[in-house]
C-alpha cells in the first residue's frame, strides 16, 4: 500500500512538472508594481522569448512554469523599466569624454577644472567642456574668452552652458572658425562689444564653432559607457530629443550589430531637409531603435534668455528670441502632418509655446490621435493651458527643471508669469497624461532625481522648505506613470512597453527600496538593484 502510495504521488510530481510550461525566466516573492491602467500590484511573473508571459501570485507561478532562471525578488518592489521621455543619449555620450564643468561656484573655478582635465588629456588637441551654469557663480555674469585666453592661450576652447544653448569660446577657438567680428545670427547672438566678440555664443551663433568629433569607435564605446551608465539607474528606454543625422546613421549601425541595448526612440532634429528627407525614408522601427518623429527646435533657454516670451524679460530689455522663422515652423509642421510622423516642439518661453501650440491646432484638424508633443512647455500663459486638451497635444516634461531653475526664474519672469510656468499638475490635469524625462546631460540622468522633484518639488537638500510651487507637484502614481507607460504612449509604444502586462517587453527594474512609500527625502538615494531588458539582465549590483 505504502508503495502505491509513492508511486501514485511519483507519477503526480511527473505529471506536474510536465505539464509546466518551460519559460526563460521567473521573478518571484517581489512587490510588483505593473503599472497597468487598475495600477495592481502583483507578487510575480514569467518571461519568456523577451516578453511577460504570465503577472500573478508566486504559488500560481511555481506550479504554471519551469524556468531556466528564477529571480527570488525577496520583497523587494519591481517595476516597469523606467522610460525617460526626453534625453540627449549621444549628448551623454560626449558629454563624458568633455571636462565636467557643472556645479563649478564661479568661472574661475571652471578654469582651474579644465587645466586639471588639460593634464589628464594632454594629447587632445582641444579643450571641450560643458555643464557650467552662469547664475550659480558669483554676479551671475556670462563667461567671456578672457580668462580662457590667459590659461590657454594656444589650445582653442570650446565650452558649452548646462542647457546647451550658450557656450563661451577663447580666441584661438573663434580665429580657427573665422569669427573675427560680430554679425547678425538668426536665432542667435554673438556677444561682444564695438565689433569685437568676447566668446560668447547664444544658440544658433553656438554652430558657427567647429569641434572636433570623436572617432566612430570612440563614440560607439562613449555610447557604451553611458548606456552603463543609464542602466545602473533603472533605465531600460529613452526618447532621444533630436539626433542629427550622422548621429542616428551611427546609431542605426550600431543597433543593428548589436552594440547597443538600451530602448532609443529617436527624433530626426528637423530642417527642412531633414524633414523631407526622412518623410521620404518612411519609418524605421526595430525592436530597440524606432525613428518616426522630428524635434523642431522652437525658442532658447530660460538661463540664457533665449526662450521666446510675449512681454519682454523681467531682468532684460530683450524677448528673447524663435529659432526659425514663424513661416519656417508652420512649413515643417504643416510638412509633418502630412506625412505619417510625428512632431515634437521644444518650446520653453510662453510666445514659443503659443506660436507651437496654435500651428499644431491649424494643421491637426481632421486626425485626432497624431500625439504631437510640446517639449519643455515651461512657460505657458492661462489662456493657452486649454490648447493642449483641445488640440490632443501631450505635454513633455523635466521635473528636475523646475527644482534646478527656482533659484532665479522669478528674476526672469516675474511673479505673474511664474503662475504658469513649471506647472506640471496643470498640464497634466489639461491632457490627462504627461510623459516625464530629465533632459540628460542638461539634467542628471537617474530618473529618481525627476520622480523626487515631481512629488515633493525641492532639491536634493529639501529646498524650500514645504516645497516649489505645490499647487503643479503631481502624485506618486502619476509620476510613475509619466516615467513609465505615459512615456511609452507618448511614442506610441503603450502596447509593447511601459508596463508589466502580459504580452509587453520584458524590461523592468528591482530597487532596493519602495518609491511609492519611502519617505520623500530618500527618493535620490534609492539604488537600482537589477536592470532587465527584454528578459536580459544588463546590470546587476554587486
Ligand atoms: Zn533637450
Amino acid at each position: 500500500m505504502k508503495k502505491l502510495f509513492f508511486l501514485i504521488t511519483v507519477a503526480l510530481v511527473l505529471w506536474g512538472c510536465s505539464s509546466r510550461e518551460v519559460v526563460d525566466l521567473v521573478v518571484i516573492n517581489a512587490k510588483v508594481y505593473t503599472v497597468n491602467p487598475e495600477f495592481d500590484i502583483a507578487e510575480a511573473f514569467a518571461v519568456k522569448d523577451g516578453r511577460f508571459l504570465f503577472v500573478g501570485a508566486t504559488e500560481e507561478i511555481r506550479r504554471k512554469f519551469k524556468a531556466k532562471e528564477t529571480i527570488d525578488a525577496e520583497g523587494k518592489p519591481v517595476y516597469p523599466g523606467f522610460y525617460d521621455a526626453h534625453a540627449h543619449f549621444p549628448g551623454l555620450a560626449k558629454f563624458l569624454a568633455q571636462a565636467d564643468l557643472s556645479g563649478s561656484g564661479s568661472f574661475e573655478e571652471a578654469v582651474d577644472r579644465l587645466k586639471a582635465w588639460e593634464q589628464k588629456n594632454p594629447d587632445k588637441s582641444w579643450i571641450i567642456g560643458g555643464g557650467w551654469d552662469q547664475n550659480l557663480w558669483p554676479g551671475k555674469q556670462f563667461p567671456s574668452k578672457d580668462l580662457l585666453d590667459k590659461a590657454f592661450p594656444n589650445k582653442a576652447v570650446f565650452l558649452s552652458r548646462i542647457d546647451n544653448h550658450a557656450a563661451v569660446a577663447n580666441s584661438k577657438a573663434l580665429e580657427l572658425n573665422n569669427i573675427t567680428n560680430i554679425r547678425k545670427i538668426d536665432g542667435g547672438l554673438i556677444g561682444g562689444k564695438n565689433n569685437i566678440p568676447d566668446g560668447l555664443l547664444v544658440d544658433n551663433a553656438m554652430g558657427l564653432i567647429n569641434i572636433p568629433q570623436p572617432s566612430e569607435e570612440e563614440y560607439l564605446e562613449l555610447l557604451q559607457t553611458a548606456q552603463d551608465s543609464l542602466f545602473s539607474v533603472g533605465l531600460t528606454s529613452l526618447v532621444d530629443a533630436g539626433v542629427s543625422v550622422n548621429a542616428l546613421e551611427l546609431l542605426k549601425k550600431f543597433y543593428e550589430n548589436g552594440q547597443l541595448k538600451i530602448r532609443d526612440y529617436a527624433m530626426v532634429s528637423a530642417s527642412p531637409e531633414t524633414v523631407d528627407d526622412y518623410i521620404g525614408r518612411g519609418f524605421y522601427e526595430s525592436d530597440r531603435l524606432d525613428i518616426r518623429s522630428f524635434k523642431i527646435m522652437g525658442d532658447g533657454a530660460l538661463g540664457s534668455r533665449g526662450a521666446c516670451l510675449l512681454e519682454r524679460y523681467a531682468d532684460a530689455p530683450t524677448k528673447g528670441f524663435l529659432l526659425h522663422s514663424p513661416d519656417g515652423l508652420d512649413k515643417m509642421i504643416e510638412k509633418i502632418s502630412n506625412s505619417p510622423f510625428q512632431a515634437n516642439t521644444h518650446a520653453i518661453g510662453d510666445s514659443a509655446n503659443r506660436i507651437l501650440l496654435d500651428l499644431y491646432g491649424k494643421h491637426l484638424t481632421n486626425n485626432t490621435d497624431r500625439r504631437w508633443r510640446i517639449e519643455h512647455a515651461q512657460i505657458v500663459s492661462p489662456e493657452d493651458f486649454p490648447k493642449f486638451r483641445q488640440f490632443s497635444i501631450i505635454p513633455s516634461i523635466q521635473p528636475t527643471h523646475a527644482t534646478s531653475d527656482m533659484y532665479w526664474a522669478k528674476d526672469r519672469i516675474g511673479a505673474e508669469r511664474m503662475k504658469g510656468a513649471y506647472a506640471y499638475k496643470h498640464l497634466l490635469n489639461e491632457y490627462g497624461k504627461v510623459a516625464i524625462g530629465s533632459d540628460f546631460p542638461v539634467e542628471r540622468f537617474n530618473p529618481l532625481y525627476g520622480f523626487h522633484a515631481a512629488v515633493a518639488r525641492v532639491n536634493a537638500n529639501g529646498f524650500p522648505e514645504g516645497g516649489f510651487q505645490m499647487q503643479d507637484a503631481l502624485t506618486r502614481e502619476e509620476a510613475l506613470r509619466g516615467m513609465t507607460i505615459w512615456a511609452a504612449y507618448s511614442c506610441f509604444q503603450e502596447h509593447r512597453r511601459g508596463a508589466i502586462e502580459n504580452g509587453k517587453d520584458a524590461d523592468f527594474i528591482i530597487l532596493e527600496d519602495d518609491i511609492m512609500t519611502a519617505p520623500a527625502e530618500n527618493l535620490r538615494t534609492i539604488r537600482t538593484l537589477r536592470t532587465v531588458v527584454g528578459g536580459e539582465t544588463v546590470f546587476l549590483r554587486k
